[in-house]
């Protein structure tokens, strides 16, 4: 056993970074090449069906079938060309990965060859028969079939020899079955709300669109490391493993130089990210070891969040052709940084108004403080949903521990912009506001009308600071869909721009003067959302208090946590902007309950296996020689010299003991556990069983494993340990 860990460990170490395919010319010109964008479009399809299309895509109008059939089969010829035999409707179903399910372009043409088509009705509409899919008990097998239809938003694109359409995914019943149709509707509800909001400043806008830019955190791991630990290969985490002597205490890593095998991942990726037209820009070690991060330039939200999952699965096969395995997982390994996916967000006008950035001209400083307080109410009121859209038993490691945002939801604005914000609300007299020239309003407030909101003012521990231009979510776990978060973020923006979209108009109706009323309700905004503005330290237990005491949402048990999507605001929230009904929310629910159940229970399930058949025997095996060391003393030494001499092994036999016992007591409590939780019927109450018994059992159980750690012979231990893990690439 152990044998094979020497073996992988010496193996890796003298593995060399793999050669990478570089394409001819420069990154600008093969950027895009394996998606069907405007340009490909343009090339590909006639001026009428170009035009159509584009009106598909960017207003939203219908698709007739005429036109799918001519875009079709323009595509079909586009694809052809890289040798592609197969498509794909591509969907994220509620599993958090994606789904695909190829067919060949190729039929039987009854004379006993084959034809070759693609038609319209194929790209628009797929039946999958995908009744295994998380549903939440909106789809039983025997009712309802499930549609994945296409995005025309999101270009198609060629992995390998398939053509991918990225799709929604819904039951025949119309309920969204995946995370990209309520995102749509999201976005759209944001889309419409920001839009009659902007009317105020800017009658010529007529779209709103919500940005995104994630930053992508992960761990590489040498692939054999990787297959002799069973829980990184069944969990995605490490489930035992003592922390090594030396992890992120000097901070060596972040921003170091990249490791060459590293550094040949990192470009292989990035020219598969730049042909699939994911434009991908930074890269860097972070700051546990083995630990790096990805980030491309923002773009519009939906395509941001398709190129993540792409990207994601993109990871894992590059990795492979390098030697390593990448994780994904929130917390791989215990005692260094986990790994997260910052979501940078902002809304943005067609006019090209960046609404979360300061302007030049007072009235333009008013609307991008009407867009940063409504947001600021928006995370407020709905704190708790927040924190909920971005909760996974996978995540809750990271949250709230000392190195991730806290498990509470706050907003950091940084000095200056509170400053703003204060001074705004505090002067309450008529006079802040004078009106010079043609209507332009100048605030008396020195800050405003050259707002530089200065981007070096950073906290780290908020969960949702404020960067100059834009919020930056960053409790979004590394593996999830960033779906989730958005649907979450960009409904309550939609729904809060509703509400004082209304209240203004009130005011405006009973005589008061458009930016006066404006000002009045910004000012009651700021400080009725006062309580989700806190820039101090998130980590502390002051603050955790005082969040109590603000009425922010301090739970922290990932099942209740969900409880947040089905409380009354919530549920009036998403039906009111459109974006997911009763139904949805609660059958969501079921399935976020049971995915939750299932991983505590495939992790229950691993480390007992683990500490029955491996670690167990070996420190049994440890302390027989410890034993029979004691016996040879006494052999060959006089009872009392002997004694004295076996003073260190005894103790170390009844340590080991202690940690054995208690670990096979505990497996076999944890299996009862698990019994009896598996009785109950009910969902969630089945969650908060596997969250209150048995995950606190795979903590406790972990530390005597570790103990062992350190004091079985190293030549015995069967598992690779966290120094080999991190630190050879
Ligand atoms: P950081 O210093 O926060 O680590 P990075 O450069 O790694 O910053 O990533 C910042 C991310 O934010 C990038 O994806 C970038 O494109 C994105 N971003 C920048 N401005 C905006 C904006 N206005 N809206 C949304 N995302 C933005
Ligand atoms: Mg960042």
């Amino acid at each position: 056993m152990s044998e094979l860990r020497f073996n992988v460990v010496e193996s890796a170490f003298y593995k060399k970074a793999a050669t990478v395919d570089i394409p001819e010319g420069r990154p600008c010109d093969y950027f895009g090449k394996y998606v069907f964008g405007r340009e490909q479009m343009f090339h590909y399809l006639s001026a009428d069906t170009y035009a159509s299309l584009i009106d598909v895509i960017d207003n939203g109008a219908e698709l007739d079938r005429k036109v799918a059939d001519e875009v079709a089969e323009g595509m079909h010829r586009w694809a052809a060309e890289f040798g592609v035999t197969h498509y794909t409707h591509w969907f994220q179903p509620l599993t958090e990965g994606t789904a695909e399910k190829h067919d060949s372009f190729f039929d039987p043409n009854g004379k006993g060859g084959l034809i070759e088509e693609f038609s319209g009705k194929l790209l628009v509409q797929q039946e999958p028969d995908a009744s295994s899919f998380p549903n939440g008990g909106i789809r039983n097998t025997f009712e309802a079939r499930g549609y994945s239809a296409w995005d025309p938003s999101s270009p198609v694109f060629v992995v390998d020899d398939t053509l991918c359409i990225p799709t929604i995914f819904i039951a025949y019943t119309g309920e969204a079955l995946d995370y990209k149709a309520p995102l749509l509707r999201a976005l759209s509800a944001v889309n419409k709300a920001a839009t009659d909001v902007c009317h105020y400043f800017n009658p010529e806008v007529k779209k709103v669109l919500a940005y995104l830019g994630w930053e992508q955190e992960y761990f590489l791991v040498d692939e054999g490391l990787y297959a002799a630990r069973p829980d990184l290969l069944m969990t995605g985490r490490t489930l035992m493993g003592h922390e090594a002597s030396k992890n992120q205490q000097l901070e060596d890593h972040y921003f170091g130089a990249i490791p060459q095998r590293v550094a040949a991942f990192m470009k292989d990726l990035e020219i598969q990210a730049l042909q699939l037209g994911i434009p991908v820009k930074t890269r860097h070690n972070e700051v546990a070891p083995n630990q790096f991060e990805l980030a491309p330039v923002f773009e519009e939200c939906n395509l941001a969040v398709d190129h993540n999952m792409l990207i994601m699965s993109l990871m894992r096969n590059v990795a492979r052709n390098h030697g390593f395995r990448v994780l994904l997982h929130e917390k791989p390994f215990k005692g260094v940084n986990g790994s997260g996916k910052h979501n940078n967000w902002s809304l943005g006008t067609d006019t090209g108004i960046l609404l979360m950035s300061p302007g030049k001209t007072a009235e333009e400083n008013l609307r991008f403080i009407t867009f940063v307080v409504n947001t600021l109410m928006a995370v407020y009121h709905h704190n708790g949903l927040i924190k909920a859209s971005i909760m996974s038993a996978d995540n809750a490691h990271r949250l709230g521990a000392n190195e991730a945002p806290p498990a509470i939801i706050s907003s950091f604005l940084g000095s200056q912009l509170s400053e703003v914000l204060k001074h705004l609300a505090e002067n309450d007299s008529d006079d802040v506001i004078s009106l010079s020239g043609k209507q332009e309003m100048k605030l008396d407030i020195p800050q405003i009308p050259e707002l530089m909101i200065d981007n070096t003012d950073r906290n780290r521990t908020s969960p949702f600071a404020f960067t100059g231009n834009r919020f930056e979510f960053r409790a979004v776990g590394s593996s999830a869909n960033c779906a989730s978060a958005m649907i979450a973020l960009n409904t309550a923006v939609a729904d809060h721009l509703l509400t004082f979209k209304k209240d203004v108009d009130t005011l405006i109706s009973s005589g008061e003067q458009k930016m006066k009323a404006i000002v009045k309700v910004i000012r009651r905004y700021i400080k009725e959302c006062a309580p989700i503005c806190f820039d101090g330290n998130g980590y502390s237990d002051e603050w955790k208090e005082e969040a109590a005491r603000r009425g922010l949402d301090c739970e922290t048990s990932c099942p209740v946590i969900f409880d947040n999507y089905l409380k009354p605001e919530s549920i009036s929230m998403f039906e009111n902007t459109g974006v997911m009904n009763l139904k949805e929310l609660k059958a969501r629910n079921e399935v976020k309950w049971e995915i939750y159940t299932k991983k505590i229970q495939i992790e229950a399930r691993v480390l007992g296996d683990l500490a029955m058949n491996h670690i167990i025997p070996v420190a049994t095996e440890y302390q027989s020689k410890l034993i029979d060391n004691v016996h040879k003393m006494m052999d060959i030494y006089t009872l009392e010299v002997a004694d004295k001499l076996s003073v260190e092994n005894k103790r170390l036999i009844e340590e080991i003991a202690e940690h054995t016992i208690y670990i096979t007591g505990h497996v076999n409590a944890m299996i009862e556990a698990r019994k009896s939780a598996n009785k109950i019927s009910d969902e969630r109450e089945k969650a908060i069983a596997y969250h209150d018994t048995i995950a606190p059992m795979l903590e406790q159980i972990r530390y005597h494993i570790d103990k062992l750690e350190l004091i079985v012979d190293n030549r015995m231990w069967p598992l690779p340990k966290y120094r080999e893990l991190l630190f050879i690439r």
